[in-house]
């Protein structure tokens, strides 16, 4: 048997950190078998339908590197379809057409609610002859859902789970416009598109069991199910804007690497052993349902910054520097690969940067300093660093800076101790401080003595000069 697995999100206009995940164990668990992952979109509801919407989950997809098979298939495109197996489902008998009103709909709900009874439909037309039809009302078609017994679902990470079929409506499959329903729908597809193994998440696992009657009603084979507890915020509730970034996109836009989010979000829910650094590779190797946590993970913020930090401490400059060349464009309008001066000074300092960078977005504000041009402002941090008080030390680098040759991080660290033996009580710290808020406007940079190397001596020059001035003149620029 092929495995084919789906990922059939509704476009909401942006893509949950949860449903990335469920994207990711579908494509894993297919291409582990070396079976198909198709995308399918959930686009029946028209009224919040948009093109946009799409595009977003398909770049979500995109930047997961996430590949699905074939064309991206269309719910809303296979109504009538749908629409069709509603009626075969009424003239195999699996099925009827109810004809209440409005009012007698009321009336059921409420006396439902009197008897505390969790199916209100009293099934009236379930064996009433369609001759008996009212005029003016146009029927719903309700599927006929077990009365006696039990359901019961061999869920692949719940266990076996059982509801009593009293508690499943005869609920409604086409509704009077002639829609299908969702569940319909739903069913529909995933028979038409040979899916053998649905996994998402548990708020799905009620919808199995009705699911399921209309696959027994066509006598359709079940796919396994596999339904993920969700994943929860830090606090434990369920994992929501207040914790934090929820959507895809704010991963990416806040520079995290899609293999570190691929690598967190397998293992927000999944475990081989200890491992916490599992490449795709190994992913792909390792991906089993088995393995999949009965209970809710955590989403772990710290923990995604060190598996990001991971990879980009690992990844090649080369893959680094066309990551960060857009970000450069978009925040500091440069375009780094043209630039001969910052290439060659980054190159210097790469190494250095990426083994502690977080994030490709810290990455590039560190290395932001190599192409500063005078006037540039100062961030809040670095702007008080130097209002207080700095000037003199400023200055006593100033005149050493010119004494030298040629800057390297020893003799610019020397020169550092010997001003600080002057002006700070022997504090390197309190040299070294405002050296940095001078040279690169923030408090943060690769070593300030590497990054004076790196910029030499006259830009470094430069660059004292205009603080010294501007702090002299009071016009030092807040960023
Ligand atoms: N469209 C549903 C959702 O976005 C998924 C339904 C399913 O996986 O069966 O939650």
């Amino acid at each position: 048997m092929t495995v084919v697995t789906r990922f059939p999100p509704s476009p909401t206009g942006f893509m949950h950190i949860g449903n990335a995940r469920t994207a990711l164990y579908n494509w894993l668990f297919a291409r582990h078998h070396g079976g198909k992952f198709l995308l399918r979109i959930e686009d029946t509801d028209r009224t919040r339908h948009s093109e946009e919407a799409v595009g977003v989950i398909m770049e979500g997809m995109k930047w997961l590197e996430l590949d699905w098979d074939g064309d991206v298939v269309s719910q809303f495109a296979g109504r009538e379809h749908h629409a069709d197996i509603a009626r075969q489902l009424v003239e195999k008998g699996q099925a009827y057409y109810c004809y209440c009103s409005p009012e007698e709909l009321e009336d059921m709900r409420n006396k439902a609610k009197e008897e505390g009874t969790s199916s209100f439909y009293d099934r009236r037309w379930r064996t009433r002859d369609i001759s008996e039809a009212p005029e003016g009302i146009k029927p719903v078609i309700r599927i006929k859902a077990p009365i006696d017994g039990a359901t019961t679902i061999e869920d692949k990470v719940q266990g076996s789970v059982t509801v009593k079929n009293d508690t499943l409506d005869d609920f409604i499959i086409l509704r009077s416009d002639g829609t299908p329903t969702y569940m319909l729908s739903v069913v529909v597809d995933d028979h038409d598109m040979g899916v053998t193994h649905i996994l998402r998440g548990d708020d799905h696992l009620n919808n199995a069991f009705r699911q399921k009657i209309i696959y027994d009603a066509m006598g359709w084979d079940t796919p396994v199910f596999a339904h993920l507890p969700l994943i929860h915020g830090p606090d434990g509730g369920k994992f929501s804007k207040r914790h934090g970034a929820t959507s895809v996109d704010e991963y990416k836009d806040m520079g995290y690497l899609p293999e570190a989010m691929r690598n967190y979000l397998l293992r927000l829910g999944w475990s081989h052993g200890d491992d916490e650094i599992i490449p795709t590779e190994k992913a792909l190797e390792w991906f089993n349902i088995e393995s999949i946590g009965k209970s809710p993970a955590r989403f772990d913020f710290a923990k995604l910054d060190s598996i990001n930090t991971h990879y980009i401490a690992h990844s090649t400059n080369e893959y680094l520097l066309d990551a960060i060349a857009p970000l450069f464009a978009d925040k500091y309008q440069i375009d780094i690969k043209t630039n001969d001066t910052f290439m060659h000074r980054l190159g210097a300092c790469m190494d250095e940067l990426k083994s502690r960078a977080k994030t490709l977005n810290q990455l590039v504000d560190e290395a932001a300093f190599l192409v500063k041009s005078i006037p540039y402002d100062f961030d809040e941090k670095a702007f008080n660093i130097l209002s207080d008080g700095s000037i003199q030390v400023l200055e006593a680098i100033y005149n050493q800076v010119q004494s030298l040759d040629k800057l390297t991080n020893d003799n610019v660290q020397e020169l550092c101790k010997s001003v600080a033996s002057d002006f700070a009580d022997g504090k390197l710290g309190k040299v070294a401080m405002p050296l940095r808020a001078a040279l690169t406007g923030t408090t943060v940079s690769p070593s300030i003595f590497h990054a004076a190397e790196i910029l030499g001596k006259d830009e470094v020059l430069e660059r004292l000069s205009y603080v010294m001035h501007s702090l002299k003149e009071e016009k030092l620029k807040k960023a």
